[in-house]
């Protein structure tokens, strides 16, 4: 049994990840309008209705969006934890249920999401880490200033990882943004830089890592050729899966546990 990643499209104007594994479908975070998740799911023939797990990393409106109204509107689960509950203002048990550090949300059938903290601005937010049960594994990593030694040790093992390369330095020294928000991006509670990501995956490399997706890229300090290189550069003796870049209009491909080529989709 494997695990199929979608993304649904990545970046600050919203975020959406489908995993689906034996017959349960979870969508980590809900960044975009109802209305317009419903039609990037609709793109892959995937019925709202199926999907009976959400799962909010943090309460920033990229992730969180219409998390709620989505859950409503499917039936599905809500899940995030307490410091995002109160942020959005969802009632704990009668919105949403609440997780803890290193706990495991169990899917209706099928897999479960591991939540691994990592630092952000004000939020206290997650990394989640799908597992099938059967030692296949699946990394969400977004929204983080840093990687720490607890989300590194999670991350090893995995076959696939999906992970954030915000911005590149130059281009965000250069760039438009105030002085203030540009220390703030490359903080500790920021975002990861191509060359913080390249250093982690080449970190992470062994023989199962099949396949990895740049996501949640700036539009305005980044681009996907130099997120892809820079990584590319660190990782490619090591690593013969694939590399993709999801941005923010979606979806483009899928990748499952188990195997490196993708599935992409015809027209996003
Ligand atoms: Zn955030
Ligand atoms: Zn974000």
């Amino acid at each position: 049994m494997s695990i199929e990643i979608t993304h649904l499209g990545s970046g600050s104007r919203g975020n959406a990840t489908l995993l689906s594994s034996g017959g349960s479908k979870a969508l980590v975070d809900c960044g975009f309008s109802l209305i317009q998740t419903e039609k990037r799911l609709a793109s892959i023939g995937v019925e709202p209705k199926s999907i009976d797990t959400i799962l909010v990393t943090h309460h920033h409106k990229d992730h969180s969006c219409s998390a709620l109204r989505a859950a409503r509107a499917w039936d599905a689960n809500l899940h995030c934890n307490l410091e995002t509950a109160l942020r959005m203002g969802w009632q704990p048990m009668d919105d949403c249920r609440t997780f803890g550090n290193l706990e495991r949300v169990e899917c209706v059938q099928g897999f479960s999401l591991l939540t691994v903290p990592v630092p952000h601005d004000d939020a206290d937010n997650v990394a989640v880490i799908a597992s099938d049960g059967k030692g296949g594994r699946a990394a969400i990593v977004t929204d983080l200033g840093e990687a720490t030694a607890e989300l590194v040790n999670h991350l090893s093992g995995c076959n696939h990882i999906s992970i954030e390369a915000n911005y590149d330095h130059s281009r965000l020294a250069r760039g438009p943004y105030p002085d203030s928000l540009k220390r703030r991006i490359s903080g500790r509670g920021g975002h990861l830089s191509n060359s913080q990501t390249a250093e982690l995956l080449g970190n992470l490399c062994h023989s199962g890592l099949e396949s990895i997706v740049l996501c949640h890229l700036s539009e305005k300090n980044n681009a996907p050729h130099l997120a892809e290189s820079e990584v590319l550069m660190a990782i490619s003796d090591d690593f013969s899966g694939d590399i993709s870049v999801s941005k923010q209009r979606g979806p483009e491909f899928s990748h499952w546990t188990g195997q490196a080529e993708p599935r992409r989709f015809a027209a996003a």
